[in-house]
């Protein structure tokens, strides 16, 4: 495959304007393990040539995120690298240049309408039933107009002439040849009339600048695409000395271009677009709930793509390894919170122990943190470790730590029933004869004593005790429970159980 001959250069293109949601996650993902497995470099390029909505918090939050989850970049705009500026709005005067030259061919023009007029002229297409392209007003003006519309200091933007019709194609790792028809593009904007260049102009120009090879992101930015490959067509033919419009036609000039990889969509559980109202759907929000970078790596990888054997759960080194663009579907993923929390437990349980217990320990609350000493708090939250989808969850599970916990309704239920009392009585009295050392064995003995002296087994002889020294009948293994409530605290809450309010 030509991926091994050449060395890969990917690139992670995000715009600063917001957090880094799943989508984006997801393709940063993508094409950080395409250059690790090929040993190629993975880019990271800010788009910030929308200048009103772009900002530096943005981008300093946008990294951590990224620098969370795991991905590394070997050119970007903190590390620097052989095609710096990795910022688009320090590579201005590149792009305007190459606009000069496509006008000079006669692949690009002055435009002068008011974004008024082209507002109107939208809403009266889409009334017609017409699509709201540009309807070419400023596309054959003469000198002497652009000099005219010049004096009356008319706004002046640069619009990319699109040939009428035609059909570009162009090569799609995931999809095979794709062919689109120009007619779904109108003449579009590569330089606004505050000198900014727009997206397509500036991404595309980029990615043959920084010598990308492969272009990986979501199926939505197919339209891009099309506008992007005439460009990379138009500063290619140009830069060999040609120029009109029948260039853009000619495949020839796709020489240098990067191949592309549009990735399958992700949709919410109820196939809608995915959006806040489906929950957390941001890299931050998911790290403010506890979950873990490796869980949320591995969840997200496997939106659209796949292992070969069907695996699942991944340790960051196996991904890289598996990881090939062979591999990524063509229908949409579904991002399902459900399997990304069982995901995270899954991730949970595969940690290094010593990391656990000091996440884990953040997040005990203060109540119960403070009634045992660092040792005993260490065997806590090691105990519910195995039931935790989330760290978040540390404080729901260690309930039945609590001082005294409440009995809920069915627990309550069971210590008021007759063979309840039956059981903590006789476990009393066993306890009271017990005089060896307390551990979680010999509450193991003692509560095997007390079936023997009530003839009870199994949930009858449990449920009340577990109900009386947790305030639940689900939990973790009740005998580390006891043992490291100690023998004083269970005592307590098992008289507690017996002697409390009448139901
Ligand atoms: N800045 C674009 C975005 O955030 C990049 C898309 C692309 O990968 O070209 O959607």
């Amino acid at each position: 495959m030509t991926e091994d001959r050449e060395r890969i250069r990917v690139r992670f293109a995000p715009s600063p304007t917001g957090s880094l949601h799943v989508g984006g996650a997801r393709t940063a993902i993508f094409n950080w393990l395409f250059a690790r497995h090929h040993g190629g470099a993975f880019v990271l390029r800010i788009e910030d040539t929308d200048a009103a909505r772009s900002t530096r918090e943005s981008e300093a939050s946008l990294l951590e995120d990224l620098r969370w989850l795991g991905l590394d970049w070997d050119e970007g705009p903190d590390v620097g690298g052989p095609h710096a500026p990795y910022r688009q709005s320090e590579r201005t005067a590149r792009y305007r240049d190459v606009a000069a030259r496509l006008v000079r061919a006669r692949l690009a023009y002055p435009c002068f309408c008011t974004d008024e007029e082209l507002e109107r002229k939208r809403v009266e297409a889409t009334q017609a039933g017409r699509a709201p392209q540009y309807d070419g007003t400023c596309r054959f003006l003469t000198p002497e107009e652009i000099a005219a519309r010049r004096r009356e200091g008319r706004p002046e933007s640069i619009r990319f002439h699109v040939p009428g019709t035609g059909r570009v194609s162009f090569d799609d790792v995931v999809r095979g040849t794709v062919t689109l028809n120009v007619e779904m593009v109108g003449d579009f904007v590569v330089v606004r009339s505050n000198g900014r260049p727009t997206y397509n102009f500036a991404a595309a120009i980029d990615d043959a600048d920084m010598d990308i090879t492969h272009v990986i992101r979501g199926e939505e930015h197919l339209p891009n695409t099309l506008r992007q490959v005439l460009v990379h067509r138009a500063v290619r033919a140009t830069e060999a000395g040609h120029d009109g419009i029948d260039v853009l036609q000619d495949p020839r000039w796709n020489a240098g271009m990067p191949r592309f990889a549009h990735v399958p969509l992700i949709l919410a559980p109820d196939r809608s677009k995915l959006s806040k109202r489906h929950g957390a759907s941001s890299v931050g929000e998911l790290r403010a709930r506890g979950f873990l970078p490796e869980a949320v790596f591995n969840y997200l990888m496997l939106l659209g793509w796949s292992h070969a054997e069907g695996r699942e759960v991944m340790t960051r080194e196996e991904a890289i390894e598996a990881f090939d663009l062979s591999r990524v579907g063509h229908s949409a993923a579904v991002f399902d919170p459900a399997k990304l929390r069982w995901m995270n437990g899954r991730h949970i349980r595969r940690m290094d122990g010593g990391a656990y217990v000091e996440r884990a320990l953040a997040q005990l609350p203060e109540s119960i943190a403070a009634a045992y000493d660092d040792a005993r708090r260490r065997e806590i939250v090691a105990l519910v470790r195995d039931s935790l989808e989330t760290l978040e969850d540390v404080a729901e599970r260690t309930r039945v730590f609590a001082p005294s916990p409440a009995l809920d309704d069915e627990a309550h239920a069971v210590v008021r029933s007759d063979a309840g009392r039956c059981v903590l009585e006789a476990f009393l009295q066993v306890l009271d004869e017990f005089d060896g050392d307390w551990s979680a064995d010999a509450f193991r003995s003692l509560a095997r004593e007390t079936g023997a002296r009530t003839s009870l087994r199994g949930r009858d002889l449990y449920f009340p005790l577990r109900a009386a020294l947790t305030g639940s009948l689900h939990g973790p293994d009740l005998s580390q429970v006891a043992a490291i409530r100690g023998r004083d605290a269970v005592e307590r809450l098992v008289r507690r159980a017996l002697d409390g309010p009448a139901a």
